[in-house]
């Protein structure tokens, strides 16, 4: 019998509520209480509390109070933090897992630990590790922020290729990781119609483009609500709109060159894609002085920046399915020599069983270490007694579904074995769009 362990649900290959064997779901919806200390500047947080739910806690005590968790309200806190949870202070306060200072686990013993009893290494594992993998977190403890002056600025551009939208992503990806910590700018790559295009008359950034708002009023911001939005919307746990989607992520260590950017719009075009994207979030900042092996996360210096490709589609059915998902398998693949190579490195929240899984009976620690090199960056040889955290990393990652099938496909660095997509397919009409998401912070200094 299996264990499954479910806080907000959001795994993104469905692991918390999947499992090819039978198996029990510990589902801590109702864990979900937020207790925030205003003269210590930290809240116990229930696991099965949500980013919004925390956000919203917070700003019941002031509106200029923040946390460092991801841009989606719905996410829980529990599976969040355990695979290190960012979102767009991350440059300026780095993840969620580096700012929790205790917590409260129930080990395989049935044992409710804290980071005393638990002991430091146990504490370390737990933050970033990786969801299901040492325990089952009750509670965090963690730090808040407190902004001065109160205001955010916030601000979306869109560009067009006739916008020179390729040789502004090549810029952007000389200066994003570099810029002030206060600054943090992302770009999302999508296509939109030609009607879209031309609507797009903005040629650069405008003080009309930006708004000051509040920290809390940015979270509605970047999920999609108007800034008028109650902010009860954040206790809501249900996704606004659903949509069948596959992910995957990559770290780029050296800007791509222009060839690149074009593969991509291309690929963007292709006729089987539903809906694809791909989003480039900056590091630097605080992500290079955090060191690699302060918490299971490994990502830090020398990251440009953080690549997430997503498929979307609307239509049920395997062939569906499939089409889409051999859709960002290629795009994946075509993407190979532009980032992290030797390992090819991936985010654990951003879960991809095309990485690998273990098998139904034994799983070998060579084969495991397929995903331990690349979600955590163990490697066999870096298997040594400087490091013997991460010993326990590789032999705890548990039974997943039942995607082995797919690895069929894959090379060493998960590139694709596949066809190269047909370079003629190509809708004229549609034309490649790149949206700049831009938060820009203002501090006393
Ligand atoms: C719409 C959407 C937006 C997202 N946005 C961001 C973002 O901005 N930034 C970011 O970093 N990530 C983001 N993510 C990814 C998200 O951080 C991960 O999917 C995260 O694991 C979800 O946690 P959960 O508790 O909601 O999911 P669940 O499906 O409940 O859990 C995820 C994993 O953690 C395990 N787990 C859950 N609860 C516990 C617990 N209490 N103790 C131990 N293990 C547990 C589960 O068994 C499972 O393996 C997003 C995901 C989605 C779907």
């Amino acid at each position: 019998m299996h264990i499954r362990v479910r806080s907000g649900g959001h795994d993104y290959e469905g692991l918390s509520y999947v499992s090819v064997l039978p198996f029990v779901i510990i589902d801590l919806i109702n864990l979900q209480s937020v207790t925030v200390d205003a003269t210590n500047n930290t809240a116990w947080v229930e696991a099965g509390a949500t980013n919004g739910k925390l956000y919203y806690s917070i700003a019941q005590k002031s509106r200029t109070l923040g946390f460092p968790a991801g841009v989606c309200p719905t996410v829980g806190l529990g599976g969040h933090i355990s695979g290190g949870g960012y979102g767009l202070l991350l440059r300026k306060y780095g993840l969620a897992a580096d700012n929790v200072i205790d917590a409260q686990l129930i080990d395989v013993n049935g044992r409710i630990l804290d980071r005393a009893s638990m002991g430091e290494d146990l504490f370390w594992a737990i933050r970033g590790g990786g969801g299901n993998t040492f325990g089952i977190v009750v509670a965090w403890k963690v730090t808040w922020f407190q902004f001065r002056p109160a205001t955010v600025t916030v601000f979306t551009v869109e560009k067009t290729l006739e916008q020179n939208a390729t040789q502004l992503v090549n810029r952007w990806q000389y200066v994003a990781d570099k810029l002030h910590e206060d600054l943090f700018i992302r770009v999302i790559l999508e296509r939109t119609s030609s009607t879209d295009a031309r609507e797009l008359s903005r040629t650069g950034l405008a003080k009309d483009d930006c708004t000051e708002m509040s920290w809390i009023e940015s979270t509605l911001y970047f999920a999609g609500f108007s800034r008028n939005t109650s902010l009860e919307i954040l206790l809501n746990r249900t996704q606004p709109s659903v949509r069948f989607f596959k992910a995957k992520s990559d770290y780029v260590k050296e800007p791509m060159p222009e060839v690149a950017l074009e593969g991509i719009w291309e690929s963007l075009f292709q006729l089987e894609v539903g809906s694809g994207q791909l989003i480039f979030s900056p590091y630097g900042g605080r992500m290079s002085e955090i060191s690699e092996s302060s918490i299971p996360f490994p990502h830090r210096a020398g990251n440009l920046y953080k690549i997430q490709h997503l498929a979307y589609w609307d239509e049920e059915g395997i062939e569906e399915s499939n089409r889409h998902i051999s859709w960002i398998r290629r795009l994946y693949s075509f993407l190979a020599p532009y980032v992290s190579k030797n390992p090819r490195l991936a985010y654990i929240n951003y879960r991809d069983l095309d990485i690998g899984i273990n098998n139904q009976g034994n799983t070998s620690y060579k084969q495991a270490s397929i995903w331990g090199i690349k979600y955590f960056k163990i490697t066999l040889t870096g298997w040594s007694m400087s490091r013997p955290k991460l010993i326990l990393l590789i032999s705890s990652e548990t039974n997943k579904a039942s995607h082995l099938s797919q690895l069929d496909h894959h090379d060493e660095e998960g590139s694709y074995k596949v066809e190269q997509p047909n370079k003629d397919v190509r809708v004229l009409y549609w034309t490649s769009m790149c949206r700049l998401i831009i938060a820009m912070r203002f501090f006393e200094m």
